[in-house]
């Protein structure tokens, strides 16, 4: 029988997002003695933290490409996931990374590999949390995440709070979300999973929305007050989106059938991206 033997939670990341290690913090003082797996709690990206910055070199959670695992890299980032990948990747490691969105995510979770697994503790927190949401992104070698390392497991997305800011609340809901995790795996290493529902609703990521640009392809625009914080809600056409300038409204003129998410998410800035666009689909758990 497949057993989880360790379970590494990971904070900092991203350097400006301060929960993670807050809560790495808060677990190392609970002296958790796991009966059945080791917990672990990893500090991904100390220099980012200190310098207060989403990273040094480039994003540390786009760096798990292959070509990096294999043969190593020069930029801090690079470094940092091959080392990370050297001690903890492999299929009896349960990995949580944990991010913050300036977004209005609420209690959410990315994941990118669905596999029974993944499902069925997908399944078991939302039991416990109804108002926890899942955005699913299939695996690529552009995303390159850092909980790629191992099939199972994901990031969790909390939000909305600035960077380099602490939420009470926030801090709080990730760990209690780590620790129902936790009991998770010692109750599948038990094979003592109690009845879960069979279907789960996730939102599937499939493109991006970005800023409109004028001539010189500089953003001239930003997201409306009427669009802001209502991430995860269908998008209709003729929804206002964008304003240009005072009373100068953009309206939504996509497909129908999407939901927004990641609405003004601080680090899509550099990329112009407004927010991502998911179709809701169920999952049956084998
Ligand atoms: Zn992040």
């Amino acid at each position: 029988m497949h057993k989880i033997e360790n379970m590494v939670v990971f904070g900092g990341t991203h350097g400006n997002e301060m929960t993670g290690v807050e809560v790495l913090k808060l677990l190392e003082k609970r002296n958790y003695f796991g009966k059945n797996l080791n917990l672990y709690a990893h500090f991904a990206n100390r220099k980012a933290y200190e310098l207060g910055k989403r990273f040094v070199d480039k994003d540390l959670n786009r760096s798990f490409t292959k070509d990096v695992l294999e043969k190593g890299g020069y930029l801090h980032e690079e470094r940092i996931a091959k080392e990370i990948y050297d001690k903890f990747s492999g299929d009896n490691n349960l990995i949580i990374d944990l991010h913050t969105s300036t977004a209005n995510m609420g209690k959410s979770i990315v994941l990118t590999k669905l596999n029974n697994f993944n499902l069925k503790l997908i399944s078991f927190l939302q039991n416990l949390h109804d108002d926890l949401n899942v955005f699913y992104w299939e695996e690529n070698e552009e995303l390159a995440f850092l909980n790629t390392i191992s099939p199972f497991g994901f990031a969790i997305e909390m939000g909305p709070v600035a960077n380099n800011v602490l939420d009470c609340k926030i801090i709080e809901d990730t760990l209690v979300l780590v620790e129902d995790i936790l009991d998770f795996a010692e109750k599948y290493n038990k094979n003592m999973l109690p009845n879960l529902k069979e279907e789960i609703l996730l939102f599937e990521g499939k493109e991006y929305l970005y800023y409109p640009m004028d001539e010189n392809g500089e953003r001239f625009g930003y997201i409306h007050d009427e669009f802001q914080g209502k991430d995860f809600m269908p998008l209709c056409k003729g929804d206002r989106i964008f304003k240009t300038q005072i009373d100068t409204n953009i309206e939504y003129k996509g497909d129908e059938g999407y939901c927004a998410l990641f609405i003004n998410e601080a680090a899509y800035y550099s990329k112009n991206i407004a927010c991502c666009l998911a179709k809701k689909i169920n999952v049956k758990i084998k």
